[in-house]
């Protein structure tokens, strides 16, 4: 029996309190008991509780009294208790004259846990980087969608994994450290190779976090994010940089042999002029000699980037038109036939002698694939109001599969005399007219190279 000193006390709580004696018969109920059970303080007084609730015999609730009772010692517990739709937190304290129970409606707290709960588990199974978790000795113990898509293992495979198995062996003892760091309360940071089911390797961002329950830490967190796509974008930003520094420094020393090979040409010419015949086979391999170093200068000048002046407004098709009189002895050589067909053009902004470069290296190709003859048709017409389509066609050797990819490679050439530079710089010219260049080849059936150019009016 409570202290009647403390009645009004505990009338305006909001926990709801009732006494019961030995035989389970209500003896006080505050307000609020008489509120969160939807039932009259008159109802209950006197009456025994496992009657007026007979649902609760079957129930925890009635186990946990007992104990109470039986053991003497106070109960806490949280339950929910059907017939009144209402989650309950309980404490029972016994005395010898009977029990004493404080109790609070914890439905809506309940409710709101439960929802968080959810919230927490979207996050988890919608997120678009893998999220996971692990014990502390690393073991899998939930993965989401986007997990088992990255790695190509199901969830019931990694809950008997850990994740020393999807990373490569290099990294291992990295990878490692990071989690002991991670299990020992510091959030970490790191890209590490993982290893797919299939045997691919992943570049993967890694965040590991510390799950901490009431201030102990039980395991880790993870979340990974596949940047593959990103690496190789900066791949090819390094290697482009590279290219182009590279091509700078060519073109420089290019232009720097250029005046002494010039002077160098000049006097070959006049010693063989004065000199007796006999010598005339090694003049002659000097001169085809100083022939191709002048070439290989020539396009490596190209590779410099072409100063604003060099751009002027000119017609195209006056330029291809040039280049094909140009080669004309060639391809007779070649017994080639040029076909063209070129349409007034518009006048573009460009630097003219570098796409004469371009036409010239991009026929002469043409030829040259043509060992036994052929056709080469070139033709440059409007393809809309802002492109200009410029097209070389032959019936050549083709241009091998692996090399298809990799067009633009310097030094790559299948020629005896070639320089293997032609190409590179040939697209080099076209990125800086900011236009695209295309290539299609069938081996044993010819090439087709396409250029789209813009027009800036
Ligand atoms: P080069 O002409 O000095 O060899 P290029 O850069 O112009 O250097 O060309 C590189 C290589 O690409 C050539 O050696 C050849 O194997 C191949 N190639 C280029 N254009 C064609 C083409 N139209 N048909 C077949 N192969 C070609
Ligand atoms: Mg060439």
């Amino acid at each position: 029996m409570v202290n009647s000193g403390y009645l009004e006390h505990f009338e305006r709580l909001t926990d709801g309190i009732y006494s019961l004696d030995i035989d389970w018969n209500f003896t006080y109920c505050n307000d609020a008991a008489a509120r969160i059970l939807k039932q009259k303080k008159e109802d209950l007084l006197g009456k025994n509780l496992w009657e007026q609730f007979p649902q609760a015999v079957d129930h925890h609730l009635y186990f946990q009294y007992h104990k109470a009772m039986r053991e003497q010692q106070p109960v806490f517990f949280e339950m929910y208790y059907p017939p009144l739709d209402t989650w309950f937190n309980i404490r029972t304290f016994p005395s010898i004259t009977g029990l004493t129970v404080y109790f609070q409606d914890i439905t809506e707290q309940r409710r709101h846990t439960k929802e968080l709960d959810e919230h927490y588990k979207s996050l988890f199974h919608n997120n678009i980087d893998a999220v996971f978790s692990f014990n502390l000795s690393g073991y899998y113990l939930s993965v989401n969608l986007a997990m088992e898509k990255m790695l190509g293992y199901y969830e019931t495979d990694f809950l008997q994994m850990s994740f020393e198995q999807v990373v490569t062996p290099e990294e291992t003892e990295r990878v490692k450290l990071f989690f002991s760091k991670a299990a020992q309360g510091e959030t970490q940071n790191y890209e590490t190779k993982a290893i797919h089911q299939n045997g691919d390797i992943i570049d993967v961002k890694v965040t590991n976090i510390p799950i901490t329950l009431e201030d102990k830490i039980v395991g880790v967190y993870g979340i990974a994010k596949d940047i593959r796509t990103f690496k190789r974008a900066e791949e090819v930003l390094i290697q482009t940089k590279k290219l182009r520094a590279v091509g700078e420094l060519a073109a420089s020393i290019a232009h720097e042999i250029r005046n002494p090979l010039t002077s160098i040409k000049g006097f070959l010419q006049l010693i063989k002029e004065i000199n007796s015949d006999k010598d005339e086979f090694y003049f002659d391999i000097l001169e085809d000699e100083l022939g191709r170093i002048e070439m290989i200068t020539g396009e490596l000048l190209v590779l410099a980037k072409p100063q604003a002046k060099d751009f002027k407004f000119r017609d195209i098709s006056k330029i291809i038109e040039d280049v094909i009189i140009l080669l004309g002895s060639q391809a007779l050589i070649y017994k080639v036939e040029i076909q063209k067909e070129i349409m007034p053009l518009p006048k573009i902004k460009c630097a003219p002698n570098q796409l004469k470069q371009v036409f010239i290296n991009l026929i002469k190709n043409a030829i040259e694939a043509m060992p036994n003859g052929g056709k080469v048709s070139v033709n440059a017409q409007l393809l809309n109001d802002h492109t200009i389509n410029i097209r070389v066609i032959d019936q050549g050797v083709g241009i091998p599969k692996e090399f298809l990819d990799n067009l633009g490679t310097p030094f790559y050439t299948t020629k005896e005399k070639g320089t293997g530079l032609g190409l590179m710089t040939t697209i080099k010219i076209i990125q800086e007219h900011k236009g695209t260049i295309d290539f299609t080849s069938d081996q044993n059936c010819g090439t087709k190279v396409e250029i789209n150019l813009p027009l800036n009016k």
